[in-house]
Parts: C-alpha cells; structure tokens; sequence
C-alpha cells in the first residue's frame, strides 16, 4: 500500500482522525530523515506493534546551536520515502519550518537535571528543542506509542522524563544501536566523514567495548573505567574527546561507583564531525 505523505500539522490531523475513528492503535517515528538501518529498525517495531505508524521526517531547526550543522544536515526525502514505504508505514509527516513554528511561537518545554549533562551542557537549548518538537508530534499523533533509539540515550532518558512528568498519554519504547560491520554506530551524520575519518570513527566503538568488558568484569570504579575509553581514544589521532561520561542511566548524574544502572555515553570529534556513542550497563 501507497504511504500518505503529509505537509501541514492540519493535513495529519486530518488522517489521524480516521484512524481514530476506526479504532487503530498507532505508532510514531520521529526523525530528521536521511534515514538509515537504526531508523528502519524503529520503522519495522513499529509497525510490528500498531496497524498504523507515523513517520515523522523534520530538520527541526530548534534544537540546533547557532553553530551548528543546521544548513549542512543531510537530507534526501525522496530516498527517505522508498525506505519508509517499503517498511510498510503509513504516513509520512515531512513539514517546513513555518508549518510547524509560527512566526511568534512562543513555547519551550524544558526537562531540567537530566538534559542538563553530557550533550545538555555541549549543546545548550538542544533538549528544549528536542522536547518541544516531540510534544508536538505526540499531540499531532495522538500516537498509543512512540519509537526512540538508544543511539541517543540522554535523549530517550529526558523524553522518558517528560513523558512520565507531564502524564502524557504515550508509551516511550527504546530501541537497540544498530551498528555497521565494523562496530561504529550508524548516524546520518556519519557521511561527513572522509574515507580515513570514516576508518578512524571505529574507535569510539572499540574503547567502548573496552570500557563495557570491563563493566562486566566487575569494575566498579567509574573513573578507571574512563581512563581506559578515554585512552583507546586518544591514541587515535584524528580523534578529539569531547566528553567522556559514566552517569546513572535514570538521572543522567555522574556516578563515581558502578553500583547500579548507568549509561557510559561518548562524544569525540572525528576532524569536524562529532559523533556519540555509548553504552548501557543494567542491573
Ligand atoms: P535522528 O534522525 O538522528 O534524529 O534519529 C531519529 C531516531 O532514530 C532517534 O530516536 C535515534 O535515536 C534513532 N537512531 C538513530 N541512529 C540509530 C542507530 N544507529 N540505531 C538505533 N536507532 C538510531
């Protein structure tokens, strides 16, 4: 079946209300397109578990710094179309800016602890930019369940927040990293990378299979733990450590001993590109 494409939070709200009507659970995607494996793996849950899902596709302006890669960020709606049809979803929300911030939009959810570290602190406004487009779509969705990737564990930890916060009606499901051959996690923005960068990035996965051995082994020092990541990757000398965080995987609050449930999360510049990575140790 032909996926709807949609343009305008009317023209969703349209289709919505007949799925609503005819009694479909749904599930919503959202993303900011050039889509790849670790989206489609999002795609295909969710449309295991709803007869309807919604996929959004948005370059959401508000959640990018002044210096960052707003302009450059990749897309191809077009290649991002096929992917989500032949996955079986069934509407594709694709809107610009304008349809979805008047020109004297006003509103900024803010969730404050958790996406006050890591990228909260590298990335200032990201999270209130993050939070604000997802209650939109969640709203324009009137989705039973939404879809995150673990890729972007402080984000799926800060939507989980606001979710349970603010009593929304939607369930939060997390979804595994879906990595290339060689370890490194799949990102759209890993097609900046040149073919020696591209080789490079596999260190972040590589010190992060370090640091999770020795997790596993009973480590429960935090800072030794990071010393370790934090000197696989220096080794590697195109790349440069923008943090290196062992925090509890709830609070997103530094932890000094493994005790409990944490998110061990990375960012390291590959030349100009900043990629993340982390992973999840749970008890
Ligand atoms: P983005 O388009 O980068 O905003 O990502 C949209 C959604 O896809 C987010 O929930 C991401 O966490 C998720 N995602 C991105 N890359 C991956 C990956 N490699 N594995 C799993 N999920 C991913």
């Amino acid at each position: 079946m032909k996926v709807t494409v949609t343009r305008t939070p009317a023209e969703v709200k349209e289709v919505i209300k007949d799925w609503k009507k005819q009694g479909y659970s749904i599930g919503l995607v959202p993303t900011m397109g050039y889509l790849h494996e670790g989206h489609g793996s999002l795609i295909k849950k969710a449309v295991e578990e709803n007869d309807k899902v919604m996929v959004s596709v948005f370059v959401n302006p508000i959640q990018f710094g002044p210096n960052e890669d707003l302009e450059t960020y990749p897309r191809d709606f077009d290649a991002d179309l096929k992917m989500i049809e032949s996955l079986g979803a069934d509407m594709v929300f694709h809107p610009e800016p304008s349809d979805m911030y008047a020109s004297d939009f006003s509103t900024t959810i803010s969730v404050a602890g958790v996406s006050e570290n890591l990228c909260g602190a590298r990335r200032p406004g990201h999270f209130n930019g993050v939070c604000t487009v997802v209650t939109k779509l969640f709203n324009l969705s009137e989705a039973d369940r939404a879809y995150f990737g673990q890729k972007d564990a402080q984000q799926l930890a800060v939507v989980r927040r606001m979710v349970r916060d603010l009593n929304a009606n939607i369930e939060i499901i997390g979804c595994p990293i879906i990595r290339e051959d060689d370890g490194l996690a799949k990102s759209s923005r890993n097609t900046y990378l040149s073919s020696e960068e591209r080789k490079a990035a596999t260190v972040l996965n590589k010190a992060l299979c370090a640091g999770k051995q020795m997790v596993e082994e009973g480590e429960k020092s935090a800072l030794t733990v990071k010393l370790r990541i934090e000197d696989i990757i220096s080794k590697e000398p195109l790349a440069k450590i923008d943090y290196v965080e062992i925090t509890d995987w709830n609070s997103i609050e530094p932890v000094d001993i493994i005790d409990g449930s944490i998110l061990c999360a990375i960012a390291v510049y590959i030349g100009n590109t900043r990629l993340i990575d982390n992973f999840i140790y749970e008890v």
